[in-house]
């Protein structure tokens, strides 16, 4: 038999098709190992067939891998098709999705064990009186049974080998899984849906529409119809998808989960050892676990028959990849849903514009929940004009209803989360003589002072440097920090509140595989009164204890440059402010701001969805901002500006070529640096362009295909959640 293999090398250089014998039998997807240009290399079979052009003396072999079945089934091969001729990149690159990173470096050896059981009966063997050990543990297996050989060894040293040899005893090597979560298992029941629960899930089950959209105020009972639908696929022997942002993959969740789908659930997150990882995929490949949850990677599992796919705050930036290929979630799901004729749900309180566009307008069903599940009420929000605050005389952080309510809800007994946007003790060191700002040496941005560390660290590439006593400049020691981060606020309210247990949450506190489990779980247990954080602790989590929440910068978002920043901004409110009150006590919200009359913020302190949509609607219209047209940016970037610059030439001007033939279909085109010209060392620039009409897309992405090389990276970014 002959093979189609796709070699799995480094990206760009081989997608080609290559002919290899195989072994009858083999199927498509299968890993193999073959031989290619001097090494033996990692391939995947994407077809058999019964004979080649290639000459029988050129045609060499490949050694299937032992996985006992193809990696990839059917429908990943699908899906890689179409995902290669929609992004354009290499074939290798977009099957690597489909696996665990870990698998394809063959860096994880399958975790087998070997375990011992008896042959014969312990009254059949005779031992010589010096073999105390045989005896033993030929005595301890009749007791106890099938016993792990590494431990029986343990017990009774040499024994295994020697009974082995005599015969009494039989080996059999068995994979032995890994589970993450010991000790969370079991099918507890769900709540009994409410009527308003039922009739929704109804409604999505019933309408003929693939994707439903469930717009639902936070703690209305989402994420019940979620696993409601999860276990009707179950019952009807079906399998399902159900994707989270990674951040809330919170402790209550995972452990929600775990109790109601045991190890039906294969639960796949940034946390899991690389060996936990490959064991959770394997139990889904084989079908012993039939429901993955995950981030955005999880949409890639390989799951047959898939009875349900959902998203869960469908609006998050993090379903859109921002590594190669950058595949866009819901594509992938929406492909998954058509193949296997079944439903994508998304859900959210803040829907996406985009997604809501489409629901309002019969592309997508459109389901709301409007009230909160025992009919809380939301949290009242009130703003705290910090204008204000500054002209009496306030230039803390803290402004006085803040104040106010804090020491009401201290005093009670209660829990708070403060929200913002920033981390470490402050954004940047100024030289208050000359205006020197220290800037990270590989990437043209500020450093960021942290005061644990007592040093300065970049947040593009990580580099530390030590904080400075002196200006590099002009040598000043009039050094002074601009901003405010979740160090500083801790510190500052260590001192506001001497008897206050604070914690802080941020990417400085939560490195290391269990860092969010461990400061939410101790947050949980109510071992601290405040929750200092960053967007981080936005999502997801249900603190019963927390009635007060207060957002220390709603500013911060809405002033980026981007044209989705109002949207990032009532979002951002919004599921900050559904962290408070969810228990029996009622929530409040403090939200402070130098802009109060702002619309944005307006909507989002009265809850309305609708009101801020329609707003927002008619301003992208006017603006011919996306859903109503596409932004494209084209990003090149490479560690030799010359080189990069002369790439960007060659992606530059076929793409002017395309604008001037293409006029009508482009709002704007433009070549330039990008906003940060230099991260990691690499310099990038960028050609930026709006489009109308996305019948040019296909062509934008060979002009960046066949530009690419090894020297500097081309990518291509559809409407680009984060423009640095
Ligand atoms: P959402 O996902 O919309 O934020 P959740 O599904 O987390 O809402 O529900 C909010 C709270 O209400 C949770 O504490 C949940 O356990 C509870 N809840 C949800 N559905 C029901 C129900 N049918 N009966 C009783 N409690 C429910
Ligand atoms: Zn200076
Ligand atoms: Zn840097």
């Amino acid at each position: 038999m002959i093979a189609e293999v796709i070699v799995d090398i480094a990206a760009g250089e081989t997608d080609r098709i290559f002919d290899y014998l195989c072994d009858d039998g083999t199927e498509a997807g299968t890993r193999v190992r073959a031989p290619f240009g001097g090494k033996v290399v990692p391939g995947f079979v994407m077809r058999v067939k019964e004979s080649t052009d290639v000459p029988p003396e050129k045609l060499k072999r490949v050694f299937p891998s032992p996985d006992g079945m193809p990696a990839l089934n059917r429908e990943c091969l699908y899906l890689a098709e179409k995902l290669t001729a929609r992004y354009r990149v290499p074939k290798a690159l977009v099957l690597r999705l489909f696996l665990p990173a870990e698998m394809r470096t063959g860096k994880v050896r399958e975790l087998k064990k070997t375990y011992v059981s008896l042959a014969l009966p312990l009254e059949e063997m005779t031992f010589p009186k010096t073999a105390k050990n045989q005896r033993g543990a030929a005595e301890y297996l009749a007791g106890h049974g099938e016993t792990e050989s590494g431990f029986l060894n343990g017990l009774f040293p040499g024994s295994v080998a020697a009974l082995e040899k005599k015969g009494y005893v039989r080996t059999e090597k068995k994979q032995l899984l890994r589970d993450p979560y010991k000790g969370l298992e079991g099918t507890a029941p769900g709540h009994v849906l409410t009527p308003d629960q039922s009739a929704a899930e109804e409604k999505i089950l019933s309408d003929g529409r693939t994707v439903q959209l469930l717009h639902g105020v936070t703690g209305s009972g989402k994420t019940e119809i979620y696993l409601s639908l999860i276990a009707r696929c179950l019952k009807e022997g079906k399998s399902a998808i159900f994707l989270v942002p990674e951040i809330s993959l919170t402790p209550q969740m995972l452990s929600q989960l775990r109790a109601r789908f045991g190890r039906n659930a294969a639960i796949m997150h940034s946390g899991l050892s690389a060996g936990e990882r490959f064991d959770e995929w394997w139990r889904l490949r084989t079908g012993e676990a039939k429901i993955a949850i995950g981030a955005r990677s999880a949409v890639f599992v390989p799951l047959e028959n898939i009875g349900v796919i959902i998203v869960d705050e469908e609006h998050d930036s993090s379903y859109a990849s921002e590594s190669a290929p950058r595949y866009n979630t819901f594509d992938v799901a929406y492909l998954r849903a058509k193949y296997n004729g079944c439903k994508l749900v998304l859900g959210s309180a803040t829907p996406s514009v985009d997604t809501y566009k489409r629901a309002v307008e019969g592309e997508f069903g459109l389901i709301r929940l409007e009230k909160r599940i025992n009919k809380r009420p939301l949290p009242e929000i009130e703003i705290a004009d910090m204008r204000q605050e500054v002209r009496r005389g306030n230039n803390t952080a803290f402004s006085s209803p803040l104040r106010a309510e804090l020491e009401k809800c201290l005093s009670s007994g209660n829990q708070a989360i403060l929200f913002l946007n920033r981390r470490g003790y402050s954004q940047t060191v100024i030289c208050k003589e000359c205006g020197y700002v220290a800037t990270c040496e590989a990437c043209d941005v500020s450093l960021t002072y942290h005061r644990d560390e007592d040093c300065l660290k970049c947040h593009y590439c990580g580099a530390r440097y030590k904080m400075l006593t002196a200006c590099p400049e002009c040598g000043s020691r009039k050094l002074t920090y601009a901003g405010t981060g979740t160090q500083r606020i801790a510190a500052e309210l260590g001192k506001m509140y001497p008897s206050a247990r604070i914690l802080r949450m941020d990417n400085d506190t939560t490195s290391g595989k269990e860092g969010h489990y461990k400061i939410l779980k101790a947050f949980s247990e109510r071992q601290a009164d405040i929750l200092v954080g960053t967007q981080m602790i936005a999502k997801g989590h249900d603190f019963p204890a927390v009635t007060l929440v207060g957002i220390l910068d709603a500013d911060m978002s809405l002033h980026f440059s981007d044209y989705r920043s109002g949207e990032r901004t009532f979002q951002l409110i919004t599921q900050v402010a559904g962290r408070s009150g969810r228990a029996e006590e009622p929530g409040k919200v403090v939200l402070q701001t130098f802009s109060p009359e702002n619309d944005v913020l307006r909507f989002a302190v009265r809850y309305d969805y609708e009101g801020f949509y329609r707003n927002e609607i008619s301003l992208r219209a006017a603006a011919m901002f996306p859903p109503f047209s596409k932004i494209v940016r084209v990003l090149v970037s490479g560690e030799d500006e010359k080189k990069t610059v002369d790439t960007l030439r060659a992606v530059y001007l076929p793409l002017e070529k395309l604008y001037r033939e293409n006029a009508d279909k482009f709002l704007f085109f433009n070549r330039m640096h990008a906003p940060i010209r230099r991260i990691q060392n690499k310099f990038r620039y960028q050609v930026l362009m709006r489009i109308s009409d996305t019948s040019v897309l296909p062509e934008i992405y060979d002009i960046c295909a066949e530009a690419g090389n090894r020297d500097a990276l081309v990518s291509v970014e559809e409407n680009p959640a984060n423009m640095t």
